[in-house]
């Protein structure tokens, strides 16, 4: 198993003063937004994007799609996302996504790289889900199992089909604790293969 971690980038994240409280029920809100969906026919990112809330959801985290460019600087989580095309062969070689902390913390998808497998939406939404949570951990790890796998096997792809991959509770909880110091203050650059 490949995993790459190309280098490790700390940075300061302003404006992510992490969330608010109700009544013990603590809001878990991300917002993310959308750059450059040009080469994303609306079937794929349709399913794909729907996917990726439902499977947020299932762990009390509400993914909130914004529209154009946010409006200052928000307290909320922020997320940008970037798909990709015409990915050089030997850019990251084999790998799908990759995320950094810039501007709040961005993920850029090769798209291309997913258009070419089976099952486009579901990959995608699979690898949104994968490094949107490595930003909200804001460290570099992976688990044994499921969506934060470091590189999914076929039976993987295979179980995709029937049922989202899971988070494990490790993964629950870093993304609970990376939410509540406010995202991550230090981010790594992985990528999911
Ligand atoms: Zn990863």
């Amino acid at each position: 198993m490949r995993i790459a971690r190309v280098t490790t980038i700390a940075a300061l994240m302003a404006g992510m003063a992490g969330t608010v409280a109700h009544a013990g029920e603590p809001q878990r809100r991300v917002t993310v937004y959308l750059r450059d969906r040009t080469n994303v026919h609306p079937e794929v990112w349709i399913p794909a994007k729907a996917l990726a809330g439902r499977m947020f959801a299932k762990i009390g985290v509400a993914l909130e799609w914004g529209k154009g460019e946010p409006a200052g600087e928000s307290s909320q989580a922020t997320v940008f996302i970037e798909l990709v095309t015409d990915t050089p062969e030997n850019r990251m070689p084999g790998a799908l996504a990759y995320a950094l902390p810039y501007e709040g913390a961005h993920i850029t998808v090769f798209f291309d790289r997913i258009e070419k497998g089976p099952d486009p939406a579901r990959v995608l939404g699979h690898v949104m889900v994968h490094e949107i949570t490595h930003l909200l951990q804001g460290i570099s790890r992976h688990s044994d199992t499921g969506i934060m796998k470091a590189r999914w096997t076929s039976r993987d792809y295979g179980d995709m089909r029937m049922t989202p991959l899971a988070f494990t509770l490790l993964d629950v909880d870093l993304i609970y604790a990376g939410l509540r110091k406010g995202m991550a203050k230090t981010a790594v650059l992985v990528a999911q293969r």
